[in-house]
């Protein structure tokens, strides 16, 4: 295609101004988007992509919804901002949504991304064991590989070296232990082994670090920034039952597993666990504006209701709870609902893991092809029975060839530190089923290009 002026302009301007996360500046690989519509986006040259990952942004409803546009349009004439230090009346309708969301029991403190409400599950969770006496309770152990963001405290809790190792030291009181990897790990074909083994390693972490100094345990549903790791079924389980013998809190970071993802309302509720504190973010608006959650059940929140000074959860932040966003993730959580996108989202996630599968596990570099609901990982090996990550260049010249035809996929992995050889899918949970087909064919084709 050649480039216009205009989209030259661009481009150089993209070069001069904008500073971008993660990667070097490469000017011919950015993507400059003006316009998006249900699962397509299209760039300033006309192009257009299948947005693919979409999911790790959480636009779950879609691109271009109006009605979405104009919840928050009303709610800025109406009222545009008051601080939650006092109420209005958006988040308390969405408070009681998403508390009906999860089954009844929390209540809910509202930030602006997932990072801030990671950040305040820790505050809080510190200051309920002070609360109750138990001054030494401040650490938290995560897990290797798991993201949870990008702040001093977040960032520690996060197990992926190659993120922290320039901003060191972090918070401290962060520990780690490896999550179950059912692929990767020992034993991998036994998955109740890999189940034990992972539900002993913080068992007896807790028991070293003497169980009295443990706060909590923060951990997604499912591990998806480094490789969409799904655990046995019976792993969160494992897990909430060590927390409440040591006398820990489980905090479930929900920031990309929410609002469907994973075929139901949030992750956890494919395993039977009922979470002390539940993180949100990005799902809860489908990204079109900034707001998250800390859920906390209500008998943790009940132990900050005495009228002294003390007693408060002193953390504040400005814009938490914006009216707009508010508003308008009501209207968002409306639509899920009325269109089955939890149901549609665990049936299409059927439908595109196994058909992958099927065309897939017979390409020399596909290791394994995981995931739940609209959540899909697969995984790029050099040698199927060594496992080794699959070097990054034939990665990118996969991802690269999707994109090159209109198709745009996600890499993550942290397999091996600096690896990301886990190709990722998380199309919106409304994407029509003709598109689907387009991935699956678009992917293979590409796959068949390195074999
Ligand atoms: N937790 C998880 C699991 C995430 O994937 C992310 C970011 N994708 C975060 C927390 C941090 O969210 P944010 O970028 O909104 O700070």
């Amino acid at each position: 295609m050649t480039k216009t002026k205009q989209a030259e302009d661009f481009l150089a301007k993209d070069r001069d101004y904008v500073w971008h996360s993660m990667k070097p500046y490469n000017p011919d690989n950015t993507l400059i988007a003006e316009k998006a519509e249900g699962s397509w986006v299209t760039d300033h040259n006309g192009k257009r992509y299948l947005d693919a990952m979409a999911g790790l942004w959480c636009v779950n409803v879609g691109y271009g919804r109006k009605e979405l546009a104009d919840a928050a349009y009303e709610q800025l004439r109406e009222m545009a901002y008051f601080p939650l230090s006092q109420s209005h009346i958006p988040a308390i309708k969405l408070a009681e949504k998403l508390n009906d969301l999860l089954g009844d029991d929390y209540v809910f403190f509202f930030s602006n991304s997932g990072s801030e409400a990671n950040e305040t599950a820790f505050k809080l969770v510190r200051q309920y064991h002070q609360q109750n006496g138990e001054h030494n309770r401040y650490k938290f152990i995560s897990r290797y590989r798991a993201y949870h963001g990008n702040s001093m405290g977040s960032l520690a809790a996060t197990g992926q070296a190659q993120r922290k190792i320039k901003y060191e030291p972090l918070a401290p009181g962060f520990l780690h232990v490896a999550p179950p990897d059912l692929y990767r790990g020992a034993d991998q074909e036994d998955t109740e082994a890999v189940n034990l083994q992972s539900v002993q390693d913080i068992d007896r972490v807790m028991t070293w670090e003497l169980g009295e100094t443990i706060a909590g345990v923060i951990m997604e549903p499912i591990i998806t920034g480094g490789g969409v790791i799904v655990p046995p079924e019976q792993y969160m389980k494992g897990v909430k039952e060590v927390c409440e013998k040591h006398g820990a809190l489980l905090i479930v970071d929900e920031v990309i597993c929410g609002f469907g993802r994973t075929g139901m309302p949030f992750g956890f509720m494919n395993y039977g666990v009922k979470p002390d504190i539940i993180t949100m973010a990005k799902g809860i608006t489908s990204a079109y504006l900034p707001l998250s959650a800390t859920a906390v059940r209500k008998e943790i929140y009940e132990t900050f209701k005495g009228s002294e000074d003390y007693d408060y959860f002193r953390h504040v932040n400005t814009f938490g709870g914006n009216p707009a966003a508010c508003a308008l993730a009501l209207k968002n959580i409306e639509i899920m609902e009325n269109e089955k996108l939890f149901d549609r989202s665990r049936e299409l996630g059927n439908y595109l893991k196994q058909s992958l599968y099927d065309r897939l596990m017979d390409h020399a570099f596909v290791g394994d092809v995981r995931g739940k609901g609209l959540l899909i990982g697969i995984e790029l090996v050099s040698d199927k029975t060594s496992k080794e990550p699959l070097h990054t260049n034939l990665v990118n010249k996969v991802m690269n060839g999707c994109k090159e035809r209109g198709l745009i996929i996600g890499k993550n992995g942290a397999t091996v530190a600096g690896y990301n050889n886990v190709l990722t899918l998380s199309p919106p949970l409304n994407i029509e089923m003709e598109d689907l087909d387009f991935i699956i064919q678009t992917l293979t084709e590409e796959l068949q290009k390195i074999q």
